[in-house]
């Protein structure tokens, strides 16, 4: 049989984009596929589950649109199916000059994206957060946290319920297009139809060579390891606490976040990661490492960033590291507050000339969309992530 539509990856992104496709066209044929034996095995599963606002990105581009209508969708759509979900907002606290600098040009930017914002001097913040210190801090009320594996797994309840079909344990290896089909292929067998999606998270520059388009860039994965805080400290913060973030880079700084299942986490650092799936610290797979190595845009990015990436290294290496950066607006944290959490890791996309993608990146062929850079606020912004790609599609 020829499905109408094949969307490979069942994060929430894939499933977001199979979910708009038979809202758009109802009693189309569609199969998603994932290797895996569950959904949002990766990314969506390892994050931290924030509802960003959109504060950060410039105005115009993909991130600073989608994100700003993905935080309202997520809102409405976890409303709507009794997903828990809290607008808890976001302290993004400055702690010395230069910061405050940067917090004064991400205020005019907030403007710009038409994302409410406060500004907080040092007394309203120790009045908010009496654990928190900053000589300046913006308050961004729209922020919120959810669990976004819930939300992957109610939209894929949804596309089932559409008559979709959803296939887990199903590596695609090989990905071939004529006029007429694409097909995909693994040891599970292979898949024919008309238009495929491909959402593949860290295997998306694999998938993109498979399918013989754009071999400019790389996936390097950027893990970003979290710490717990006890029990008795969950209540330490009311709202999620945020560094402000280095322009340069594409990650926002190790924050303090209240989870939806009442935990208080801290991180994620960003620190290069030798396997792209490979969770415990010190994982290595010989293919990604040598793949992120014998990259030439790898390098320039190390050596444009060599301090960064050194201190982010020592910080996972050595717990006093990381607790500096957290007791910057925290100062009461201790070591013994730090207790062991789960990593996750981003899908970074960085070209063969060193540029860090900070945009998200789609890239279509006649019968393919391939999204190749989805990292935060991805999962905030899946939903309009999807409708765009739909839009892609049928404005051919
Ligand atoms: C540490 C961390 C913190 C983050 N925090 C936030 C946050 O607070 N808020 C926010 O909005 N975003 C956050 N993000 C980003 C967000 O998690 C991602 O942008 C989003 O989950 C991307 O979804 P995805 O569907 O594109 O990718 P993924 O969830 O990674 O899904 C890709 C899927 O493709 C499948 N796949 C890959 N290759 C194949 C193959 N060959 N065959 C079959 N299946 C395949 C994989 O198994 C996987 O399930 C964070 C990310 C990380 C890592």
């Amino acid at each position: 049989m020829t499905y109408d539509f094949c969307v490979l990856g069942g994060g929430i992104v894939g499933v977001a984009t199979a979910h708009r496709l038979l809202r758009t066209r109802p009693g189309a044929s569609l199969v998603l596929v994932d290797k895996e034996p569950r959904l949002g095995a990766h990314q969506t599963g390892h994050n931290s589950g924030v509802i960003h606002s959109g504060i950060y990105y410039p105005p115009g581009s993909l991130k600073a649109r989608l994100c700003r209508a993905g935080a309202r969708w997520t809102k409405e759509f976890a409303a709507a199916n009794d997903i828990p979900f809290r607008e808890c907002g976001k302290l993004l606290v400055a702690t010395d000059p230069v910061e405050d600098e940067r917090l004064r040009a991400l205020y005019r930017r907030s403007i710009d994206n038409d994302v409410r914002v406060d500004a907080v001097d040092a007394a309203e913040l120790k009045r908010r957060e009496p654990h928190v210190r900053g000589v300046s801090a913006l308050f961004v009320p729209d922020t919120g946290i959810i669990d976004y594996t819930r939300v992957t797994a109610a939209l894929a309840a949804q596309v089932e319920a559409m008559g979709g079909e959803i296939r887990l344990g199903t590596p695609v290896e090989a990905i071939s297009e004529t006029d007429a089909a694409v097909t995909v292929s693994g040891p599970a067998g292979s898949i024919t139809a008309r238009t495929l999606v491909v959402c593949g998270g860290l295997q998306a520059d694999r998938l993109a060579r498979a399918a013989g388009i754009r071999t400019d860039f790389r996936i390097v994965p950027f893990r970003g390891e979290y710490y717990r805080l006890p029990a008795d400290r969950a209540e330490l913060v009311s709202t999620l606490i945020y560094p402000v973030p280095d322009p340069a880079l594409p990650f926002l700084g190790v924050h303090l976040s209240p989870t939806i299942d009442g935990e208080l986490t801290v991180g994620p650092n960003a620190v290069l990661g030798l396997a792209r799936e490979g969770y415990p610290k010190g994982s290595v797979n010989r293919r990604d490492a040598l793949e992120v190595f014998g990259f030439p845009g790898f390098h320039r990015v190390a050596r444009e960033h060599v301090r960064t990436g050194a201190r982010e290294l020592r910080n996972s290496l050595f717990k006093r590291g990381y607790l500096a950066e957290c007791r910057k607006y925290c100062p009461e944290l201790t070591r013994a507050d730090l207790l062991p959490h789960r990593a996750g890791i981003r899908a970074q996309a960085v070209l063969r000339d060193g540029t860090l993608v900070h945009d998200f990146l789609i890239e279509r062929t006649p019968r393919s969309i391939h999204v190749l850079n989805a990292p935060s606020p991805a999962a905030t912004s899946a939903m309009p992530i999807a409708k765009y790609l739909v839009e892609q599609l049928f404005a051919a």
